[in-house]
């Protein structure tokens, strides 16, 4: 409906003095929407670190091997929240230290949050993790050896820290414009690695930067294709890892509030520190924690380098997402759910919940798991700020799915001979930047071109045993279900 209609519907059904204070509040919302270089912007912060002391429960780190027990605090960790409304449609985007939150956990606070009816109104909500590996075990996979790593009560905690985070953003919202800049993480040295075949890296950084009228920073919002695991596998101090600098780096050189998402992180993407830090040449401390907070620095300045060279980001903001069912192949997803310690609802091919354990153990330890018989329900999301296009992908993309860069041709021990290439995420999008945020709304795991699966002998690229992947995938047919639900999302078919 324009202007002019909805101006002569008034006119006509309305009695004067009424339809006249109608008008002006409908004039005055079509002109925030029309000035398309303003929007209402809100961030804010939650806690959400858990205790760690003897007298509290333990906390099992994520990621790595099971039950590695958290010995001291080294930096809080959070929700953070950016809200944004372009005097139409509001979008939440609420990013977490955490290793992952599977889909429920998100449409619990998607519900909190709908129940509050907030105005202006949040149209859409994005819960992303960072996927640090010295956090809280939040899906289960880490505790002692048979138990789930989840904390009781603690994914209470983390949906109420995502709610009050958002409510905050909405409730400090003020009138700001948006710039946005990229740059090239490997252009100097190679900062993010690939630690599998074949090596595909997506580096590039992508900073959105929003400011207040007045020209105060709001917030400073960078999203890089890593996983924050600098501290590795050894480590016993709970911390977001390098994000914790990065974002202290911004928000010391800029004001306001930083907030960090991961891309396209499977792979593996992860962090390699240079020897030194390209910018002072001073040389990076031989400790982990050293080393961690020094690349957390490093990746801000690279942050301040691309808002030099950043542009207006304007224009209206839409979002919309397909529901996908994801055939459960993995045997050992299978037999985390069947003895609970993956806690998510399995589903038949129809959607509807499978009653566990019986349906998963029978084929939890089968050498050949079948695929058809159990399914995840998760979802895929587009999100358009102005010329900026997001996809929001519920885990860790392989990046050859996001550049669009597969092995050609195929590896010849690959498990399935002449598989079709998926479509990928940047070639079908229009928009003039272009971002993934991983981990988005779900965690499924790794999600592997179905033409690189390598699970049976003999292995690809000559190896003496499988790769990592494939472990921690739901099976071959996630990446074409995924993908085909994208193609469907961004051409509207
Ligand atoms: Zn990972």
């Amino acid at each position: 409906m324009n202007r002019a209609t909805r101006t002569s519907f008034l006119n006509t059904t309305l009695p004067g003095a009424t339809a006249g204070a109608l008008l002006m509040l409908v004039s005055a919302v079509c002109a925030a929407a029309e000035d398309v270089g303003t929007y209402q912007v809100g961030a804010a912060s939650v806690v959400i670190t858990p205790k760690v002391a003897d007298d509290a429960p333990p906390v099992w780190l994520a990621g790595y091997g099971q039950g590695r027990q958290a010995e001291v605090l080294h930096d809080d960790i959070y929700a953070r929240a950016v809200f944004v409304h372009d005097g139409r449609f509001g979008l939440a985007m609420v990013s977490c230290d955490l290793i992952g939150l599977f889909r429920d956990d998100v449409v619990k606070i998607r519900e909190e949050l709908g129940r509050l009816q907030l105005s202006p109104s949040i149209d859409y909500v994005l819960v992303s993790s960072t996927h640090t590996h010295a956090g809280p075990d939040t899906l289960g996979l880490w505790g002692p050896v048979g138990r789930t790593g989840v904390m009781p009560g603690y994914l209470e905690q983390v949906r109420t820290a995502c709610v009050d985070a958002v409510r905050q953003a909405h409730r400090d919202a003020r009138r700001g414009t948006l710039r946005i800049g990229t740059a090239d993480v490997n252009h100097q040295a190679e900062l993010i690695g690939d630690s599998r075949l074949p090596k595909v890296i997506d580096s590039q950084l992508t900073v959105i930067q929003a400011r207040s009228d007045p020209g105060q920073t709001i917030v400073t919002w960078v999203n890089m294709p890593c996983h924050p695991e600098v501290l590795g596998s050894k480590n016993k101090q709970l911390s977001s890892d390098f994000p914790s600098t990065l974002r202290q780096y911004l928000e010391t050189r800029f004001g306001g509030l930083a907030v960090c998402n991961s891309g396209s992180v499977g792979g593996l993407l992860s962090p390699r520190e240079p020897k030194s830090n390209p910018f002072t040449n001073e040389p990076l401390p031989e400790d982990d924690i050293g080393r961690m907070m020094a690349y957390g620095r490093i990746i801000g300045r690279i942050a301040e380098g691309a808002l030099d060279k950043a542009e207006p980001l304007n224009g209206s903001i839409r979002a919309a997402s397909r529901a996908v069912l994801i055939p459960l192949w993995n045997p050992f997803y299978r037999l985390g759910g069947a003895i609970g310690v993956l806690q998510r609802p399995m589903l038949d091919a129809s959607g509807q919940p499978v009653k566990m354990p019986q349906a998963a153990t029978a084929t939890a330890t089968a050498s050949t798991p079948a695929v058809g018989d159990l399914y995840l329900k998760t979802e895929i999301s587009l999100i358009q700020i102005g010329t900026l296009q997001i996809a929001a992908v519920p885990g860790e993309l392989y990046p050859e799915l996001a550049l669009g860069r597969f092995q050609e041709p195929q590896e010849p021990a690959a498990d399935f001979p002449n598989a079709p290439l998926e479509p990928a995420i940047y070639p079908l999008m229009t928009g003039r930047f272009k971002m993934v945020i991983g981990l988005a709304n779900d965690e499924i795991g790794y999600i592997i071109p179905k033409s690189q699966w390598d699970w049976s002998a003999p292995y690809a690229y000559g190896r003496k045993e499988r790769q990592y992947g494939e472990f921690n995938s739901c099976g071959p047919e996630a990446a074409p279900r995924l993908m085909a639900a994208w193609r469907s999302l961004i051409t509207q078919k």
